[in-house]
């Protein structure tokens, strides 16, 4: 049984510095931005980049199935607005393509906001179509979809959205999600005690199904229970607390998938993956 464990670390300096830094912090997974989160548009990658990104993940021993990209905040690709939906459609393909050229086959993405212009269903709907044009135009890529906490117009906050969306994508070897535990427990969903995980979960496997499962976010939480309020704690320190994450360690569901902190104080990244590595001896 192998977990993969690891943090979303940084690309200052490039996206080869990424596999470098999860290194150094003892993770055996990592997520990154393969570009500026905060912008829509980025220099494509030059033949160097690339190739340094891939010897420094052999170099590490980063396969792809430990690494988890993730898209750029900016995206939304269930927006009501034709024009902005066809801006977010285009960035998102971009990214789609950046991952493939690093060799990367998953690309974690929030599913998308209705802005209060349309309903949860339209949105979802418009989600399925800009997945479905997306891997129209690619060849290897998988869509992650993240749940939500769902904080403002945010869809994706209970599993049935998940399960809607991959409904309606055509291909479905090419789609899976990814389950933030913060955001789950914001959501609705308790994961306070292995009692409440074992329900959570069952329900999980029941609407979506743990063959979507492509990667964890691995986040204790500041916000309350059902608040829909998106705040991440560091581990053990928030109100979900360490049984959830013992629980997760020991489950054989959850392995062979990346499992990323996106907790607080990367300062401490090194001990709580140490810590979690633990928990799955
Ligand atoms: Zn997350
Ligand atoms: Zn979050």
């Amino acid at each position: 049984m192998t977990k993969y464990i690891g943090a979303h670390v940084s690309t200052a300096g490039g996206v080869h510095n990424a596999p470098i830094n999860a290194h150094e912090i003892g993770a055996t997974a990592f997520a990154l931005f393969t570009k500026n989160q905060r912008r829509w548009v980025a220099k494509p990658f030059t033949t160097k980049e690339i190739d340094e990104f891939k010897e420094n993940c052999e170099k590490f021993n980063f396969t792809v199935d430990q690494i988890l990209p993730h898209d750029s905040y900016l995206i939304n690709l269930g927006h009501p607005e034709a024009e902005k939906l066809e801006k977010s459609r285009a960035a998102f393909l971009d990214e789609m393509q950046r991952c493939e050229e690093l060799g990367l086959k998953l690309l974690n993405f929030h599913p998308g906001s209705h802005l209060k212009q349309i309903s949860i269903d339209e949105c979802l709907a418009k989600i399925a179509e800009s997945i479905n044009i997306t891997l129209d135009k690619t060849t290897t890529g998988i869509a992650v979809i993240e749940n939500t906490a769902g904080q403002g117009s945010n869809v994706g906050f209970q599993f049935e959205h998940l399960a809607a969306i991959i409904d309606k994508v055509e291909d479905k070897k090419r789609v899976g999600v990814c389950i933030d535990t913060c955001h789950s427990f914001a959501a609705g969903y308790d994961l306070r005690t292995a009692e409440a995980c074992e329900k959570t979960f069952k329900h999980f496997d029941e609407i979506v199904g743990f063959k979507y499962l492509r990667g964890m976010h691995i986040n204790d939480a500041k916000s309350e229970f059902e608040s829909h309020v998106d705040r991440h704690h560091s581990i053990g320190q928030g109100n979900i607390g360490k049984e959830c994450f013992k629980y997760i360690m020991k489950d054989s569901r959850f392995d062979n998938i990346p499992l990323v902190l996106e907790t607080i104080d990367p300062e401490i990244w090194a001990q709580e993956i140490s810590w979690l590595q633990d928990q799955a001896k």
